[in-house]
């Protein structure tokens, strides 16, 4: 993401005002990914039978059925892009989970 030139570009933590060009940030892309191994039924499903699994699968798909692609993009996959002051990248960086 270019900062436009006429949006002000402020720190996504503290709100500091930041300049392009004069180094005093960071961009910090963020990518996060439901798991990505597929569903593993070997486990838990080996007492199942066929009907029970396909309960399974029409109680996913009916929790489903109330979300929009967009949602349900959401749910898998998120990228977002943020910007941050020097200051609030080293207090950041060491602690990114928040603990
Ligand atoms: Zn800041």
């Amino acid at each position: 993401m270019i900062p436009d030139d006429d949006m002000p570009l402020l720190c996504h933590r503290c709100g500091a005002d930041l300049t392009p060009g004069k180094g005093n940030f960071y961009v910090v892309r963020i990518e996060a990914l439901a798991d990505p191994t597929g569903p593993r039924f070997d486990d838990e499903a080996a007492g199942w039978s066929a009907e029970d699994i396909d309960a399974e699968i029409n109680a996913l798909i009916d929790e489903m059925k109330d979300l929009s692609e967009q949602d349900m993009m959401d749910q898998i996959f998120r990228r977002l892009t943020i910007h941050l002051c020097s200051r609030c990248y080293r207090e950041w960086i060491e602690n990114p989970t928040g603990n």
